[in-house]
């Protein structure tokens, strides 16, 4: 399941938290306040932390998958 990070309007903090395909934002609430008033982040900062973090990781596996397939 993918995770997103949401800002609360209300306390201006922002926290992650698992999405499943049901549920929608007014569903989803701030862990901090309990507040509604919360927007979506462009999740692309997970993907940035992880690529430089391992920045080999992502090449080797690609060799090592075609090299068995
Ligand atoms: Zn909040």
């Amino acid at each position: 399941m993918p995770i997103y990070e949401y800002k609360c309007n209300s306390c201006a903090k922002v926290f992650e938290t698992i999405v499943t395909s049901a549920s929608t934002t007014e569903e989803i609430q701030c862990i901090h306040c309990g507040s509604t008033d919360i927007i979506r982040l462009p999740s692309t900062v997970n993907s940035i932390k992880k690529a430089a973090a391992l920045p080999n990781a992502v090449p080797q596996a690609c060799r090592a998958k075609s090299g068995f397939s």
